[in-house]
């Protein structure tokens, strides 16, 4: 028996490896089963090239757990080690790549945990490692090597069989846990979901048909697909088959919109398959969903370092050997490679939504309410997306209507530019809840869009900062003949003193309300004798401020719009004192309950004075 000992350089790697990287542990299985996978595909690639001319039969990996002996072994039927092989490959280059890579990143264990030690890592759960091999060589003799996690290691010539490695980890006291069948089948499942050889489990049992009779036979245990959907051509796949794949990767999931392929050679190599979910609510539930793959093997699903945030809140798998998973997160960011991929994607994107905007209008705006806040995410995030995205961006009107920002723009320039030249584009956040304003609007043939996503006051406020010649104005932000400025100003039919004792009036009752702020004008006598208005500017501000979790108090600020041309104003001057009070007090409630601002004891009592006053 040989023994040797593993140069150490870095003082004592062994504990540095045990110690400082528990947190991630568990990438111990990921790293073996990979080294598995790639032996396996260094042998075909053999085969193929006519330097390997035995059969290559199956190449089914084993993952074998045995408690009683507590050892965890990993079988693959690849190319195998010649003793000079073991001593080149584990003793020195795996062992001196490990180093090197722990050196740098030991204080980093989330870039260990996606990187990986590599073979090493196997010393984080195992006391003792085995490896035994045979080369596909058939002259080279099979061999034992066996460390106990110090740097002396044994190697010696030993009986197999088969051609093929096969790594026998001893469990470790402290590491128990990897004795357990869960622990390992959700590790093969988390890790190794698609890697691209057959794995083996132990066995399951299945039903079956016999002689017209339902058996119970032991099957074995594949945990893995190793031909997954992105990996295939798109020619060769139908709807259903990304229907299907969804389902795999989320159970029980409501169907995806709609799905985009990625299949990229160059510059870079990037597959994948990348969904459209149906979004509602609370968006950040549905982010970093994207799994991040490196040639099958699945690394991570945090991938907000790696595609613009809007895009992590589609769903689906990205597969790229290019994206460096052995830097800091800070440097992946400006890395060359990770931000063509991210353009790229961004592009692919950009494009399908076009296609399919061009195609088939009617089903996109079918759509457009399920996908409008991931294409406003974006277009408020990322610069490039808002070029591309405002040509299918859709805005919807109060009749169901929905037009791109340029259609409106073309479409209303008549009717809705106001007297500085900027187009005015009215909208309500809820029609129900305006449904007064929109009838007092009627008149006006305005168009009014429905605004009503919680992102859209800050598309709005990208959209006019981005063009000045627009600007949005909700509804209720002026009275009707105000909310698109022209040029003709109108008269007040009441005189200065008329005009002051309904101030006077107005400003009394408006006192019991906090924020509401009395304003005389001079509207058409069509128009409603008082009403409520919000300036745009600070409603937005405010309900900014809210959905940043802070407190505001200019969401209440609101005038009280008194229409002194309307012939009910006339008729309450003309009034006794008390007569204007109530009238008065009527009128403003009415203007309250039209915004649907009176409340409680407030509305009730209303309600009551109402039916009394009619019933007299
Ligand atoms: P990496 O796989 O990134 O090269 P590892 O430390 O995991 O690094 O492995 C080092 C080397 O050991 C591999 O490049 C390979 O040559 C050899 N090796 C590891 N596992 C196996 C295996 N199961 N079969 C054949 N060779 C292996």
């Amino acid at each position: 028996m040989a023994k040797g000992n593993i140069s150490v350089q870095t003082e004592d790697i062994f504990p540095i490896i045990k110690k400082f990287l528990y947190s991630e542990h568990e990438i111990f299985l990921r790293e073996l089963v990979s080294n598995a996978v790639d032996a396996s595909s260094k042998l075909e690639t053999l085969a193929r090239k006519g330097e390997f001319k035995d059969d290559v039969g199956n190449l089914d990996i084993q993952v074998i757990l045995n408690p009683k002996e507590k050892t965890l072994t990993i079988r693959d039927r690849g190319i195998g080690m010649s003793k000079e092989e073991v001593e080149k490959y584990l003793n020195q280059v795996a062992f001196s790549s490990a180093e090197e890579f722990l050196k740098k990143y030991k204080d980093d264990a989330r870039i260990i945990g996606k990187f990986g030690l590599g073979f090493y890592s196997a010393f984080m759960v195992a006391d003792k490692v085995e490896v035994l091999t045979k080369s596909y060589r058939k002259e080279a003799p099979a061999v034992r090597w066996i460390c106990e996690g110090k740097p002396e290691y044994e190697l010696e010539e030993a009986q197999k069989e088969d051609r093929g490695t096969e790594v026998i980890l001893h469990i470790g006291e402290d590491n128990k846990e990897f004795l357990e069948e869960s622990r390992i089948e959700g590790l093969l499942k988390k890790y190794c979901r698609f890697m691209p050889y057959p794995i083996q489990f132990g066995t399951r049992k299945e039903k079956q048909e016999k002689d017209g009779k339902e058996v119970e036979v032991e099957v074995p245990n594949i945990i893995n697909n190793p031909k997954p959907l992105w990996k295939k051509k798109p020619a060769e796949l139908k709807d259903q088959d990304y229907l299907d794949f969804y389902q795999e990767l989320y159970p029980y999931s409501e169907e995806p919109l709609f799905w985009i392929h990625l299949n990229v050679d160059h510059p870079f190599h990037l597959t994948g398959v990348l969904y459209f979910p149906k979004l509602k609510g609370n968006i950040e539930v549905q982010k970093n969903k994207i799994q991040l793959y490196v040639n099958q093997v699945f690394v991570t699903d945090e991938v907000s370092q790696i595609l613009p945030e809007f895009l992590t809140l589609l769903h689906g798998v990205i597969d790229s050997p290019d994206i460096p998973l052995n830097v800091s997160r800070s440097y992946l960011q400006g890395d060359p490679n990770v931000r063509k991929i991210a353009r790229h994607i961004t592009k692919k994107v950009a494009d399908k939504l076009k296609e399919l905007f061009v195609k088939d209008r009617e089903n996109f705006e079918q759509k457009w309410d399920d996908i409008s806040v991931f294409i406003k995410y974006g277009m408020i995030s990322d610069e490039y997306f808002y070029e591309k995205a405002l040509d299918f961006a859709l805005f919807k009107t109060t009749e169901d209507k929905y037009f791109t920002l340029e259609e409106l723009k073309e479409q209303l320039k008549e009717q809705q530019t106001d007297k500085h030249g900027k187009l005015i584009l009215l909208y309500t956040h809820e029609p129900e809840a305006q449904f007064q304003l929109l009838e007092n609007l009627k008149p006006y043939n305005y168009t009014v869009l429905i605004m009503k996503d919680i992102i859209d006051n800050h598309f709005m406020q990208h959209l006019e900062y981005k063009d000045d010649k627009i600007s949005f104005k909700r509804v209720d932000a002026d009275t009707p003949d105000k909310l698109i400025e022209k040029d003709e100003e109108r008269e007040s039919v009441l005189s200065k003193k008329e005009e002051k004792t309904l101030q006077d009036i107005f400003d009394k009752l408006a006192q019991a309300h906090q924020n509401l702020t009395v304003q005389l004008k001079a509207l058409s006598p069509e128009e409603p004798p008082v009403l409520i208005t919000q300036p745009e500017f600070m409603r937005r501000m405010s309900e900014m401020q809210a959905l940043q979790g802070g407190t505001s108090h200019l969401m209440e600020f609101m005038n009280l719009v008194v229409n002194t041309n309307h012939p009910l104003i006339g008729k309450l001057l003309k009034k006794r004192k008390e007569g204007r009070a109530e009238m008065a007090s009527y009128l403003m409630k009415l203007a309250l309950l039209g915004q649907q601002k009176l409340k409680g004891q407030e509305l009730s009592d209303f309600m009551k004075q109402t039916v009394d006053m009619l019933s007299k």
